[in-house]
């Protein structure tokens, strides 16, 4: 069942016909095989009862060939005995032309008739070998005693000769028996110059005084003509046996005339034969006999004067149930092609007729995966068409509330993406305002305080000392407010898009060296190593200096910012293919890896708490982040936690080819007042007095 299940519905409903028609052809051969196999059985039973009649006629023919010449010679000396008992005989003024004797007219008559009657008979028919009239002493004519002639084949042409004399014919068996019966008796079958012979005897009576024997020979080898062989039955056997049940002609053993038919049969079978026998009619008996093999036996009996000589004709059963085989296998094949046929049929019809809906099970298969690219050809108008129909527009509706659902959904998504952003601006402006106002207040806090402390020992001297700390301390405070309220600027210009750059070939190489170079005072406090490290001599790019300078004091303060005593930061700048390439790498606190990113967001800090290191806005990295990406470049860090940082820069190798555009290669002023302003404002950060 549960194949038949995972099966497609135009396969299973051909399986489920296939087995319909499978069980309606079975019944039906079945009932064919039984209906038809009966009728070949009657119908092959009648054809053998018929074979078996047709050969009982046959000799029936014969028989009656045989008998009529003896009738008719019998019936013609009835009459002549009677006229001879009304009428007056004449004097023998006739001679026999068998005795050459004289004879009276009426035995002269006689004489004419029976011996042309003879003549006739052996002439006209080749199963009469000799037909013979043989007379009691005296009985044919007064004047003759043995009167006998005997007429064959030979004869036909020549006088007749008589036959022997009476003690001679008087004892053979065909007359003695004759003598003594009414009816005409028919002897055994001999053998007589190679022939097989029966004699049949007619005795001649008148008022119950026996005159004489009419006898004919009958042919018996002749009955070879006899239907005994026959294609369809190889087995057939044709026997024809006599009133005693001797065996007058066998189809298969010629030596088997002669024999009794009942010795090769067991004593039952046979008395059931002679029983039926008896009734002189035709009959048919089913035998297992001898050989062991199923028979079947037609018998027919053929009229032979007072009694019934048989014709009988066997086949074995297997004959004929080949035939009713060979029928049914016949029939079956038949059935079998039928039903591939029919089958095969209904397949491609019914195949065809559900195509739309295994199209439309396709279909929906693509729907789930949201593909609506289909089309399924109406071919009907039938339920099939209809639901065909019916699924094409809702797929088409389907398609259209998915579009517009896909819309919606856009725009929601669109909505939640704003409202997202506009949470994360708000959320980080309101840190921005706490961080800024909180770098705000320290500095002035500071400034504050120095102030008080003026205003406190304005009364008592201060010393110039005390006095110029004091300042550096606003000073430096002041810085770093100015430092916050640049990068806030500029960070709004960028926003803006207002901030610009100014390009030019500049010589990286020494611009970044001594930007390193600048501010390694900043890194002494710390005890930090500051290093420049290159395998170039000189680089020279089309570069904005100030924003190139503004990088990298960004990237400096924050490795000296983050980095403890005694460490190391190295700045390094290479060429790679059409790159610059300037690292600065310290030996810092490094970043988590989940901050890497982060940092370069605009207020982002890694330690958020008021505990931090050291101060900052968290402006820093994003300005640079901003600037490099107006330059062409990117900016990227490498960091272990605990170990240092590596902040990466790749900027791409250009020059100004024109030289209008050439100008001299910049560097950093070295110690111009304005130059440490600018480095005393961007380490303003870092809580050292910087200040002489
Ligand atoms: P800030 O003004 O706070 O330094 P930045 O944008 O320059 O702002 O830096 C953002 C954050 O990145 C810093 O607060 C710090 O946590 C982290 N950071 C930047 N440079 C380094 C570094 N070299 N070593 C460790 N942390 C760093």
């Amino acid at each position: 069942m549960n194949l038949l299940e995972n099966l497609k519905l135009s396969t299973k409903t051909v399986i489920m016909i296939s087995v319909l028609l499978f069980i309606v052809f079975i019944i039906f051969i079945g009932f064919t095989t039984v209906s038809t196999g009966k009728v070949i059985h009657e119908g092959v039973i009648d054809e053998l009862e018929s074979m078996s009649k047709c050969n009982a006629l046959q000799v029936q023919r014969f028989m009656d060939m045989t008998q009529s010449t003896a009738y008719s010679m019998n019936h013609y000396l009835q009459n002549q005995y009677k006229k001879e008992e009304s009428e007056f005989v004449n004097q023998s003024n006739y001679i026999s032309k068998i005795y050459d004797k004289p004879i009276n007219e009426t035995s002269f008559e006689i004489e004419n008739y029976i011996t042309e009657t003879a003549r006739n008979a052996v002439i006209s028919s080749p199963d009469v070998l000799g037909v013979a009239v043989m007379f009691e002493p005296y009985k044919f004519d007064s004047n003759i005693e043995d009167y006998a002639f005997y007429c064959s084949e030979s004869d036909r042409n020549d006088s007749i000769q008589p036959f022997g004399t009476y003690s001679h014919y008087s004892k053979e068996e065909y007359y003695a028996k004759a003598a003594k019966e009414n009816e005409m008796v028919l002897t055994k079958p001999y053998q007589y110059h190679g022939a097989t012979i029966v004699t049949a005897a007619l005795p001649i009576r008148y008022n119950n005084d026996l005159k004489g024997v009419i006898m004919s020979d009958f042919n018996v080898s002749n009955l070879s003509r006899l239907e005994s062989k026959n294609e369809r039955y190889p087995s057939l056997y044709t026997t024809i046996i006599d009133q005693n049940g001797v065996m007058i002609y066998d189809s298969q053993v010629f030596e088997n005339i002669g024999k009794e038919l009942p010795q090769f049969y067991h004593k039952d079978t046979w008395n059931q034969i002679s029983s039926k026998m008896k009734e002189g009619k035709m009959f048919s008996l089913k035998i297992n006999d001898y050989d062991g093999q199923d028979k079947i036996e037609f018998f027919y009996p053929i009229k032979a004067g007072n009694s019934y000589w048989w014709s009988l004709i066997e086949v074995e059963s297997k004959d004929i149930n080949v035939k009713i085989d060979a029928t049914i296998v016949g029939l079956i094949i038949l059935f079998i092609l039928a039903l591939i046929v029919t089958v095969v049929i209904i397949n491609a019809v019914l195949r065809k007729m559900l195509k739309p809906i295994q199209r439309v099970t396709e279909a929906t298969t693509d729907i789930t995966k949201g593909n609506f690219d289909f089309d399924i050809p109406i071919s009907s108008k039938d339920e099939v068409g209809q639901l065909t129909s019916s699924f094409m527009d809702m797929a088409k509706n389907i398609e259209h509330a998915q579009y517009q659902l896909a819309i919606k959904n856009e725009q929601l998504e669109k909505t939640i993406e704003t409202l997202k952003q506009a949470d994360a601006e708000k959320r980080a402006k309101n840190t921005f305002i706490s961080n800024i106002s909180h770098e705000f207040r320290t500095p002035i806090t500071l400034i504050l305080s120095v102030i008080q402390l003026f205003q406190v020992n304005m009364g008592n001297c201060i010393s110039k000392e005390k006095g110029n700390k004091y300042l550096n301390v606003m000073k430096q405070n002041c810085y770093r407010l100015l430092r916050m309220i640049n990068n806030l600027i500029d960070i709004s210009r960028v926003d803006a898009g207002y901030n610009h750059l100014d390009l030019k070939n500049v010589d990286v190489v020494k611009l970044s060296s001594d930007i390193v170079m600048s501010i390694s005072q900043y890194a002494l406090p710390k005890n930090i190593n500051v290093q420049f490290t290159t395998d170039l001599e000189k680089m020279e790019v089309m570069i904005d200096p100030d924003k190139m300078e503004r990088i990298l004091l960004n990237l400096l303060s924050n490795s000296i910012k983050f980095t403890p005593n005694g460490g190391e930061v190295i700045t390094n700048i290479s060429r790679r293919d059409n790159s610059i390439i300037i690292s600065v790498k310290d030996t810092g606190i490094g970043i988590p890896e989940d901050k890497k990113e982060l940092i370069f967001d605009r207020f982002h800090q890694v330690d958020m708490t008021h505990t931090r290191m050291n101060e900052g806005s968290g402006i820093g990295l994003s300005l640079a982040k901003a600037f490099i990406k107006m330059l062409g470049g990117t900016i990227t860090v490498h960091s272990n936690l605990g170990k240092g940082s590596e902040f990466i820069i790749e900027l791409p190798f250009r020059v100004f080819d024109n030289e209008k555009y050439m100008q001299k290669s910049i560097s950093m002023p070295e110690d111009s007042n304005k130059n440490k302003q600018r480095l005393d404002i961007e380490f303003s950060d870092i809580y050292y007095p910087l200040v002489n």
